[in-house]
């Protein structure tokens, strides 16, 4: 079905981010529930044009741990491109975590496999079809109300990765030392990103910058992700598999960095391959959902 600026009712918003204004939307003619991205575009026509057609690549997409895509048209009268994905009702892992520090709670290590379990094998999907994800952090890890982990915002459309560089300065403190000393983006990176997350998730803040020097200007933090060592899961309660898998991630050469088909391999995955985690209860606790 082709979606028309004028099929939608805003229903409330559910965040910003450096790039754009996510919507929770309502979709009148199938009554579906979506969420809607909406990204202020290039005004330059022929640009707009190559953007919607590489986006249109996500409709490919079809996985459980990829966030299913609607579709993507010129809105707000040609000023901006909407995005139309699948609403998980859990919001990101970024709101989970902050949700679980403001009651006072760690998320618990169960969580972090399925959560590292769940990346690992939306990357190895979006690996089958030669594309990388390039921006994994807890904000771009969505859950929904079964307890579905899957990935949003795929870096499919080099034409919208170029005219976002030119008007946002994005986040660097997930990016692998290879991107920093200029090497191109390969599925290692999000391996990179994917063990700063985990940290983030189990310790309710990020890894970077690290707690003592929270105030490194750009340049410095980027050195200091090079040449310094790098940051480690310290949490009591959690095992020296789970560990390991954070320091695997965290390898700073790419070449001995492994991919996400190995990272399946580890023995923290194994580990929990047999035990049923039921992430639909957990998140139902999380959110003070009846
Ligand atoms: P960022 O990822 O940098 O936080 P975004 O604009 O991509 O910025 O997303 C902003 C917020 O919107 C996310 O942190 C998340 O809480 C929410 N969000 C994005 N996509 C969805 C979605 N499909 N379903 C539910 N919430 C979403
Ligand atoms: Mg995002």
């Amino acid at each position: 079905m082709e979606l028309k600026p004028e099929d939608f009712e805003n229903l409330d918003k559910l965040g910003e981010g450096a790039a754009g204004t996510v919507r929770k939307v309502l979709h009148k003619p199938s009554g579906l529930i979506m969420a809607k991205k909406s990204i202020t575009a290039d005004p330059d026509p022929a640009i707009q044009r190559q953007i919607l057609r590489e986006l249109a690549f996500l409709k490919t997409c079809n996985s459980p741990h990829i966030v299913s895509f609607f579709g993507v048209f010129l809105d707000d009268g040609d000023t901006t491109i909407a995005i139309c994905m699948e609403y998980c009702e859990a919001g990101s892992l970024e709101d989970i975590y902050k949700r679980a520090r403001d009651l006072g709670g760690v998320i618990g290590e169960p969580v972090l496999e399925r959560v590292a379990e769940s990346v690992c094998k939306g990357l190895v999907y979006l690996h089958s079809k030669h594309v990388i994800h390039r921006d994994i952090k807890p904000s771009n890890i969505l859950v929904t109300k079964k307890g579905e982990v899957k990935l949003c915002d795929l870096g499919v459309s080099g034409e919208l990765i170029n005219s976002l560089a030119q008007t946002f300065t994005g986040t660097k403190y997930y990016m692998a030392p290879e991107r920093i000393q200029g090497a191109p983006y390969s599925v290692q990176s999000d391996i990179w990103s994917l063990g700063l997350t985990i940290i983030e998730v189990s310790q309710n803040r990020p890894a970077l910058p690290p707690p003592g020097q929270p105030h490194l200007s750009i340049f410095e933090l980027l050195d200091f992700i090079v040449h310094q060592p790098v940051p480690t899961l310290t949490s009591e309660h959690i095992s020296k598999e789970c560990k390991n898998f954070v320091s695997v991630c965290l390898t700073k050469d790419p070449r001995s960095r492994p991919g996400p088909q190995r990272m399946l391999q580890h023995p923290f995955i194994r580990m929990w391959e047999n035990v049923e985690i039921d992430l639909s209860s957990w998140i139902k606790e999380v959110w003070n959902w009846t």
